[in-house]
């Protein structure tokens, strides 16, 4: 078997940090546990500027297309907002989802019972949850035509966006939702507004006929819910669901919704997805939910369990190493079960820890 290759992009403000624990944890992985695993570094984001006068080299870019998955820090900080927007760290985001063809963005909402109680919900009501929102990241409403602003009579104006979905879009993006739902608990939710949306009719029947034409999904259940309704229902009732699928739009709102009711940012990991090529090969790139946090940079307290459990999803999803990734999802429950807790999640009676200190209690856990 060829050995699988990880390109690392930790970027700029706690990105560093949190990427050496993955470090640590990969060296102990490919030392002690059946990880054969090649790994690459490259620098991305303002980090990339400072050197390149560039956020994405060329370079970087190819050995990014040439991986078996990326991992990604954070990118950005104050320091690089007044830049022109081409050579703003975030460009590199951008490229790089663009270039590597990502259509499909996983964002799980897990809420470990350990931290329940930084959520703004009821303990019962979030406590264990773990959802998955898949959102379609390259079509929609953000990139449909005509867009713009024009001017009408009256010296007043129009904005004009163009919500567009095709057959392909929705089948592919449902796809992968359904592909998840198999290795979770089997129920995949198609969120959108079929009532006033043409568009989103066509995504609720184009989810369905997919799911009733294919043989693969039989042992998945189907259900269709009006985006706003999923909005609520994920306030009164998030453990109903398991495997969420919505476009662009009402992707970025239920994600981050969903993301919130956890209660910590810090926490929470997310992947993109490629299509498969004509060799079957998918891109991937895993990052964290939060930003650099520049407010903290630096002082050795950011909590890079977000980071770890992007490597765990890269783990499970692209490399092909499910076992391993289930161990270090465990050994972080675990950690978060002895009390251990960076500044972000501390609470009273548990033990205040460094990042470099959680990363480890995550290496100890797996031995
Ligand atoms: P942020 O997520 O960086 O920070 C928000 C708050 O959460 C801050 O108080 C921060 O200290 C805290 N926080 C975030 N991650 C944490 C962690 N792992 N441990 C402990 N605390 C953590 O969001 P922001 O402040 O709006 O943005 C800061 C910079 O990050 C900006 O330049 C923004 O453009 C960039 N950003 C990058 C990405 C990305 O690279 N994918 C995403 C969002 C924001």
């Amino acid at each position: 078997m060829t050995k699988k290759n990880l390109l690392l992009l930790p970027g700029d403000g706690i990105g560093p940090e949190i990427m050496e624990e993955v470090k640590k944890l990969i060296s102990f992985l490919n030392k002690n546990k059946n990880l054969d695993l090649q790994i690459d570094e490259e620098l991305v984001g303002g980090a990339s500027y400072e050197k390149n006068k560039t956020p994405l080299t060329d370079d970087v870019l190819y050995k990014a297309q040439d991986s078996d998955a990326v991992l990604l820090g954070a990118v950005g900080g104050p320091k690089y907002d007044k830049l022109d927007f081409s050579k703003r760290p975030e460009r590199a985001l951008l490229r790089l989802r663009k270039e590597l063809r990502l259509f499909a963005n996983l964002r799980p909402a897990i809420c470990f019972s350990e931290l329940a109680s930084a959520s703004s919900l009821k303990k019962e009501v979030i406590s264990d949850l773990d959802i998955m929102i898949v959102r379609e990241l390259t079509g929609g409403i953000y990139f449909g035509e005509p867009r713009g602003i024009e001017p009408i009579q009256n010296g007043e104006r129009k904005g004009i966006n163009t919500h567009v979905y095709t057959t392909k879009e929705i089948i592919r993006v449902a796809k992968v939702a359904f592909d998840l739902a198999k290795k979770r608990n089997k129920k995949v939710t198609s969120a959108e507004k079929s009532n006033v949306m043409e568009a989103g009719l066509l995504w609720k029947e184009e989810v369905q006929k997919f799911y009733d034409e294919s043989k693969d999904y039989k042992d998945i259940e189907l259900s269709h819910m009006l985006a706003d309704n999923c909005a609520m229902q994920l306030v009164r009732n998030p453990k109903q669901f398991d495997v969420i699928v919505t476009d662009n739009l009402f992707g970025d709102m239920l994600s981050d919704e969903a993301a919130m009711l956890t209660g910590s940012l810090g926490m929470l990991p997310s992947a993109s997805l490629s299509e498969k090529d004509k060799n079957g090969r998918i891109r991937s790139m895993y990052e964290p939910c939060h930003g650099s946090a520049p407010d903290i940079a630096g002082q050795g307290i950011a909590n890079p369990l977000a980071m770890i459990l992007s490597f765990a999803m890269a783990l499970k999803y692209s490399l092909n190493f499910d076992e391993i990734s289930n161990e270090i999802e465990v050994a972080v429950k675990a950690v978060l079960k002895d009390g251990l807790r960076t500044p972000d999640i501390m609470e009273n009676g548990k033990k205040k820890v460094s990042t470099s200190d959680m990363g480890s209690a995550i290496i100890d856990k797996l031995k």
